[in-house]
């Protein structure tokens, strides 16, 4: 028995940047936000104002309820709402109004 200690390494690293912003099935706008808190995924789209919600396992992360979003609006099974305007936020920033000129 040569008893050898050949630790495999992980190499682990940690994204440096989350993308916190996703593609609107809708509009087709990188503009989806997405939060969970406490179990409930809100989706938010800062474009078209598409807006929906829906219960997530604790293990889920922005980017898995994105893709149980695009399964469930794709398939027709989520709630989509429109957020009004005095709700929404805006806190991605980046908010590209569409000015005429
Ligand atoms: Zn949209």
């Amino acid at each position: 028995m040569g008893g050898r200690k050949k630790r495999k390494q992980k190499v682990v690293r940690p994204k440096p940047t989350v993308p916190k912003t996703f593609q609107c099935p809708r509009c087709g706008r990188l503009s989806i936000s997405i939060k969970i808190k406490k179990g409930i995924a809100e989706i938010r789209c800062g474009s078209c104002k598409l807006k929906t919600a829906f219960a997530v396992p604790p293990v889920y992360k922005e980017v898995d309820a994105y893709g149980k979003f695009i399964d469930g609006y794709t398939e027709g099974s989520l709630e989509i709402t429109e957020m009004r305007e005095d709700e929404y936020e805006g806190e991605s920033g980046e908010i590209s109004r569409e000015t005429e000129e």
